[in-house]
């Protein structure tokens, strides 16, 4: 039952928008990842990121999920604690009320009348695309409780005209019994919706919605059916186990239950098929949205859909001029120092890592600088950092990593190019551990030591140079 228009750029997410100059749909991350203005009139789309173009809508309702699959959040959704407290207070008036006799039967009659109404507001909640139940207030014992009684007069409308239509119209008339039968679910949405009984009671409008919603309808019957026996269940199953008054109270408690379920699953569906209704929802409430994660910097989902049309020049500025101009991000620099490998563009690519990896090591994130070099010289194999002040911080990256090779070819030179470094003896020890560690070679390593021990005597890492030399000395390794 999946005809959902998904985003061309993010497959698993539902379309919003689509531009029918580029025949492309989009998510709405992607639809707002334009740097042209929105267009003032609430009724157009967002531009499109390729174009330019204001989009139209593919209906809000393909980025709902279907009620059918969402069945187990309507049964939890009673399950909050304030309808489950609500719920329990109203069923222990109900259960306790009666022994008080005619005074009782009223006060339960009240509590029927309240919870009808909260029903009632839960339909409406949940059609506004919430998923919690609304909150319980005085508005909500005091406010609009007629719509109680607006059900009572549809159903006995109904009913009277269903008996009649049996009466006069012989089989005619069962069928129209049968029709205003399947009607119920759309009276309690209309009226839920409008709040009118003579809408409630119209067989255009049940015809409308109906067909509004198509086989569905059909679907939505077969669940409230179901869902009208599950309580009844539950109660008979309770009294094999409950005294008298628990039963009393299980099957008041089970019933408000399975209709607040029946009210949501209703809410849901005038939810999904607002659009088409002619609902009007007051905000678009994204109610279990696929992703709900922070959405990226628009100039990243930008990129994205630029890479995909194969237009990675294009990525590449765009992402150039917003690291220019915009505040900084992270993830934007990791996302153009990705691209400028896949567009194989070496010498920028040198540019940007040498102050990328500068970034790095200034916030002390020298592993993370590693990784840029590691990366920028699979594409650019003679990169060079062209400064000490970077080379020092990722060898020694490096050799925490154990990542001896990458010791060796760091260090390389490096006396030659930096003369008179404070960190020349660091650096030569760090390639001596490399050579003995990394490749076996203790002798050389030895070697390398005892020439740094002679030439550096007090240095601060001389205590562990020595230590070193010991213990390579008692491995007693081949001729230095
Ligand atoms: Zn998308
Ligand atoms: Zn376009």
């Amino acid at each position: 039952m999946d005809d959902t228009v998904r985003c061309d750029y993010h497959p698993r997410r539902a379309a919003r928008w689509q531009c029918p100059d580029c025949v492309r749909t989009y998510c709405r991350e992607c639809a707002h990842c334009s740097d042209q203005p929105l267009s003032a009139n609430p009724g157009d789309g967002p531009p499109c990121p390729l174009c330019g173009r204001l989009t139209e809508s593919v209906g809000h309702a393909n980025t709902i999920v279907p009620f059918w699959l969402r069945i187990h959040d309507f049964f939890r959704y009673p399950s909050h604690p304030r309808a489950l407290v609500y719920m329990a207070v109203l069923a222990l008036i109900s259960t306790l009320a009666p022994r008080l006799g005619l005074p009782g039967v009223l006060l339960v009659l009240m509590v029927s009348v309240v919870f009808v109404r909260y029903a009632y507001a839960t339909l409406e909640h949940t059609a506004r695309g919430h998923i919690e139940p609304p909150v319980v207030d005085m508005d909500m014992v005091t406010d609009r409780l007629g719509v109680a009684f607006q059900q009572v007069a549809v159903f006995v409308l109904l009913m009277i005209a269903a008996i009649a239509a049996m009466v006069f119209l012989g089989p005619l008339g069962f069928v129209l019994a049968f029709f205003f039968l399947m009607a119920i679910p759309a009276t309690v949405m209309l009226l839920g919706m409008e709040g009118r009984i003579m809408v409630a009671v119209n067989p255009l409008r049940h015809v409308g919605l109906i067909a509004g919603v198509g086989w569905p309808y059909l679907l939505l019957c077969l669940f409230l059916v179901l869902l009208y026996g599950g309580s009844a269940i539950i109660t008979q199953l309770s009294m094999h186990v409950l005294p008298m008054g628990g039963v009393m109270f299980v099957a008041n408690f089970t019933s408000m239950y399975f209709t607040l379920i029946m009210f949501t699953l209703m809410g849901y569906v005038v939810y999904q098929y607002h659009e088409v209704l002619g609902f009007d929802v007051e905000a678009e409430h994204e109610a279990g949205e696929e992703d709900e994660g922070a959405a990226p910097d628009p100039a990243i989902t930008r990129s994205h859909i630029l890479v995909c049309e194969g237009r990675v020049k294009a990525a590449l500025d765009g992402l150039s001029a917003r690291l220019r101009d915009g505040p900084p991000d992270p993830a934007l620099r990791e996302r153009f120092h990705r691209l400028l490998i896949l567009a194989g563009e070496g010498e920028r690519l040198a540019g940007f890592s040498r102050g990328y990896i500068r970034r790095m090591v200034e916030e002390d994130k020298t592993g993370k600088a590693l990784a840029i070099y590691r990366d920028t010289l699979r594409l650019v194999p003679d990169f060079d950092l062209e400064d000490a002040r970077l080379a020092v911080p990722l060898i020694q990256a490096a050799a925490r990593e154990r990542a001896w090779d990458m010791v060796l070819a760091l260090a390389r030179g490096f006396r030659e190019r930096y003369p008179g470094n404070k960190h020349i003896p660091e650096v030569y020890f760090l390639a001596a551990r490399a050579l003995s560690e990394g490749r076996g070679q203790d002798g050389k390593a030895r070697s390398i030591i005892r020439q740094l021990l002679e030439k550096y005597p007090a240095h601060a890492r001389v205590e562990e140079m020595r230590r070193y030399q010991q213990a390579l000395e008692k491995l007693g390794a081949g001729p230095a």
